[in-house]
């Protein structure tokens, strides 16, 4: 069966990467969350010392870029693949809320967006991936055979940011969490590289009334609509 290429972008905590995980299991394609590999850049600049509240030292960063090393390893009990940066599995520490929040400003950063667009590239050259983020459709891989453009109400987001924290006992606040999604939209959708934005030829999916169910029937219509072609 041909192995095509899926860019998943949209909006922030709208599902993606789940829908996008669970496509992958169930087509046996390679899963990419490059939203994971944003959040490592941004535990290392954390760690590093490298903000000054909201501000970082964009210097200091593009001297240690060469110091991050992304990679994924699948993780046979969840069945996902595990984000570890520089061989240290750093999945739980870049879902933070610290992270959520400084996240947009690092992605923002011409060298960081370059170094990962292309590490993208190699991960998913030869096709039977799927991929999620922000430019997929757009910048990434703009042949990519498929391309879905998530969105749901800031609200609807919000709750199943909190509600997904929660459950992993992570002590948070629904306004602020609200206050995030709103903060990061704004910054993915004005910065100067690669802002956030449907690429034309992509399928819009507002899931703001869709179960996990329902969303799954609709992407793999989507899927053999494609592979049928
Ligand atoms: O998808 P996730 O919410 O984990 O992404 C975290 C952040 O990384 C986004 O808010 C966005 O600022 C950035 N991002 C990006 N381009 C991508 C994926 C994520 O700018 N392809």
């Amino acid at each position: 069966m041909k192995k095509i290429t899926i860019a998943i972008d949209g909006h922030s905590s709208c599902g993606k990467s789940t829908m996008a995980k669970d496509l992958a299991r169930e087509l046996g394609y390679v899963y990419i969350d490059t939203g994971a590999m944003y959040r490592a850049c941004t535990l290392y600049a954390i760690e590093a010392n490298l903000f000054n509240g909201q501000e970082i030292d964009v210097e200091a960063f593009h001297s240690q870029m060469s110091n991050i090393n992304i990679t994924f390893k699948f993780n046979a009990s969840t069945g996902r693949p595990d984000t570890y940066l520089n061989g240290v599995r750093v999945e739980d520490r870049i879902r933070t809320m610290e992270v959520s929040s400084k996240v947009s400003i690092v992605a923002a950063i011409d060298f960081v967006r370059s170094a990962m667009v292309r590490q993208q590239q190699q991960m998913g050259q030869g096709g039977g991936v799927i991929l999620d983020g922000r430019d997929i459709g757009t910048t990434v891989f703009p042949d990519a055979e498929l391309k879905i453009f998530v969105t749901a109400s800031a609200e609807v987001r919000a709750k199943r940011r909190y509600d997904e924290l929660m459950a992993k006992g992570e002590k948070c606040n629904l306004e602020e969490i609200l206050q995030n999604v709103l903060e990061r939209d704004h910054i993915d959708s004005t910065r100067a590289v690669s802002p956030l934005r449907k690429a034309d030829d992509a399928i819009v999916l507002d899931n703001s009334e869709m179960t996990i169910p329902e969303q799954k029937a609709w992407l793999i219509a989507k899927v053999n609509e494609k592979i049928g072609e």
